[in-house]
C-alpha cells in the first residue's frame, strides 16, 4: 500500500478506536482520538522508511521491529500507541496489497502475503483500505467487549500487571 493508503488507514483507525475505547460522543472520546491519532499515523508511516534505508518490505516490515515498538512504552515510557500504527501498516500490506512482507526478517527473507490484495496503484486501493480498516475496528471492538479490556497504552498495562502481581504477593 502507498503512503496515502497508510495515512488514510491510520486516521480512520484512530477515529474508530477512539469510539471503541471511549464510547459516546463526549469530551473523553475527543480526547482519546486526539491522544492516539498522531502516534498511530506516525507508526503507520514508519515501516516504509525502508524504501530509503535497508530493503523495502523486509528491513522494517518484520515482527522483531513490531516487538521493539511494543517494548518502548514498557521499557522507556514513551512512544505509546505507535505500535498500533506499525501493526496496522503490516496488516494493510499483507491483506491489501499484492506483494507480501518479510515478517521474519532478518531470519528469513520470505515475504508473506494474501491473495486478497490489489496493486497499490489500483483504483480500488482506497476502497480496500477503508474495508480493511473497518474490519480492524470491528475486531478491536469485539476483542475489547468480549475477550479482554484493551489497554492500548502498554506502559499502563505493564504497570497494572506488576501492581496486580504485587497484590498477590508475587
Ligand atoms: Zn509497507
Amino acid at each position: 500500500m502507498n503512503k496515502r493508503g497508510h495515512v488514510l488507514n491510520g486516521l480512520l483507525l484512530s477515529l474508530g478506536l477512539g469510539f471503541v475505547l471511549e464510547p459516546g460522543l463526549n469530551a473523553a472520546t475527543a480526547e482519546m482520538i486526539a491522544q492516539i491519532t498522531v502516534p498511530v499515523v506516525l507508526g503507520a508511516l514508519f515501516p516504509d522508511v525502508d524504501t530509503a534505508f535497508g530493503r523495502h518490505r523486509k528491513t522494517l516490515h518484520s515482527l522483531p521491529v513490531l516487538a521493539v515498538f511494543i517494548a518502548y512504552p514498557i521499557v522507556f515510557g514513551n512512544l505509546q500507541y505507535v505500535w498500533i500504527g506499525v501493526l496496522t501498516h503490516y496488516l494493510l500490506d499483507v491483506v491489501g496489497s499484492r506483494r507480501g512482507i518479510a515478517l521474519f526478517h532478518p531470519l528469513s527473507d520470505r515475504e508473506y502475503g494474501m491473495p486478497t490484495g490489489v496493486t497499490t496503484s489500483s483504483k480500488y486501493a482506497d476502497l480496500v483500505t477503508v474495508v480493511i480498516t473497518a474490519v480492524e475496528i470491528a475486531a478491536f471492538w469485539a476483542i475489547n467487549k468480549y475477550v479482554v479490556n484493551l489497554e492500548l497504552d502498554l506502559s499502563a498495562a505493564a504497570r497494572t500487571a506488576s501492581e496486580a502481581a504485587a497484590g498477590f504477593g508475587l
